[in-house]
């Protein structure tokens, strides 16, 4: 029996997670279940896996998560700390999938508490990378990649065996405005940007994925992951999304891993680790597929990836800054406060503007990441004016 704490149990990758939890009860147990304030699925999920502790991250909803959850055994608590209180609750497998930077200060505290802890929400990782990796060093919690890129390169290293490895190649889809001109992409709406072809996921990765900044972002995050250059990460895109990523050998070998694009994959690859577990999906049949294409990405339409490759290049906080003005141009764009292509613009501005100071503790980081905000905030505010 393993014991389990969803952090961002009420998004998409937390959805998907508890759907795969509960198809094996007698495999799987609940710790506890965070949200920000979706009260309603939350106290619904918190019923039906019999949580131990449901937490919602804003405090002001506390009292709607006491009264729904009246008369059941479940716990419930609120505020920021108490999410990271959760995630210390001694669970043996804890999913990260909060979204952006707001996750940063609970996955450290899983980190901190030892166990499993599989890393889907990426911010972090961009943001605060080094200090992540340390804190999981120094408390001994296996760190798993849900991303489906990572997992797939995870899966395809077998083991921890990196020597021999030349190259990490990782897939994009392309978006939905992958064939778009750049006319039309400058009067992309909010609704045509989170409708992905391929994957059904939360507004902002949706949104990241339309600009490509997903893929800098997962450019980073690999780095982060896996003892590479950052030169020997490449990007190819493939509209299909089969293959998920792949890694290149010295001898010309590629091992590539192919499937269903659905995010149950990797998080169950990360579930059952070392073992494997089922899932309800159909695998994907080849001869239907039929073909498989591969194009570069276009840099000119899709700025974001060499912003992120060049903060990836420049090291120190500048991933922080880059993670941090996205955050916020993703949700300016969401609100109709600034356009499609502005979004990258935003970004580069305000890498333009910030020389970040060092920053190796996590005060440090959070320092630099509200700094970026601030600037990059008065950047929507130039364009909306
Ligand atoms: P989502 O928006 O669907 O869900 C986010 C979850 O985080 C929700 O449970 C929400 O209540 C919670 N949350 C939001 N703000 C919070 C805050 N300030 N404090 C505490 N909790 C908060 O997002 P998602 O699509 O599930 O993505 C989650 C993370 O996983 C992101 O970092 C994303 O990049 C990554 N990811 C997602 C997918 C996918 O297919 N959805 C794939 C790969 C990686
Ligand atoms: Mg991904």
């Amino acid at each position: 029996m393993r014991t389990v704490t969803i952090l961002g149990a009420t998004g998409s990758i937390g959805t998907s997670t508890l759907d795969l939890i509960e198809r094996e009860p007698d495999r799987f147990r609940v710790v506890a279940l965070t949200a920000n304030c979706d009260v309603p699925r939350l106290a619904e999920a918190a019923r039906r896996t019999r949580a131990e502790l449901a937490v919602v991250a804003d405090e002001s909803c506390l009292p709607t998560l006491a009264e729904a959850l009246a008369g059941t055994s479940t716990r419930v608590a609120g505020g920021r700390q108490a999410v990271c209180d959760a995630a210390q609750s001694g669970a043996d497998w804890t999913m990260s999938a909060i979204v952006g930077c707001a996750g940063l200060g609970p996955t450290l505290a899983a980190i901190e508490g030892g166990g499993t802890v599989v890393i889907a929400n990426k911010e972090p990782l961009v943001s605060a990378g080094e200090i992540i990796l340390a804190a999981a060093k120094a408390s001994g919690a296996t760190l798993l990649p849900a991303d489906s890129e990572h997992n797939a390169i995870f899966q395809c290293l077998a083991g921890d065996r990196p020597a021999g490895v030349r190259r990490l190649i990782l897939t994009a889809s392309g978006g939905p405005f992958r064939a778009w001109s750049l006319a039309e992409m400058a009067a992309v709406t909010p609704e045509q940007a989170v409708a992905h072809p391929n994957w059904s996921m939360g507004a902002k990765i949706s949104v990241d994925s339309a600009t490509m900044m997903n893929k800098g972002l997962e450019l980073i995050e690999a780095a982060r992951l896996f003892p590479v250059d950052p030169d020997a990460i490449g990007i190819v895109v493939h509209p299909q999304s089969a293959i998920h990523s792949l890694v290149e050998y010295v001898d010309g070998s590629m091992l590539a891993q192919i499937g269903p694009s659905d995010m149950r994959v990797p998080i169950a690859h990360t579930l059952a680790w070392p073992d494997r577990m089922a899932t309800p999906l159909t695998p994907l049949d080849l001869v239907k597929l039929g073909r498989l294409e591969f194009e570069a990405p276009d840099p000119v339409r899709f700025p974001a990836l060499a912003l992120a490759r060049t903060a990836l290049g420049a090291g120190g906080a500048r991933p922080a800054i880059l993670n941090a003005a996205n955050e916020v141009a993703v949700e300016a764009f969401l609100k109709r406060r600034c356009g499609f292509l502005e979004i990258a613009a935003i970004v580069a501005d305000t890498l333009d503007a910030y020389d970040p100071p060092a920053a190796h503790d996590v005060d440090a980081v959070l320092a630099v990441d509200g700094e970026a905000r601030r600037i990059a905030a008065e950047r929507v505010k130039d364009r909306v004016a």
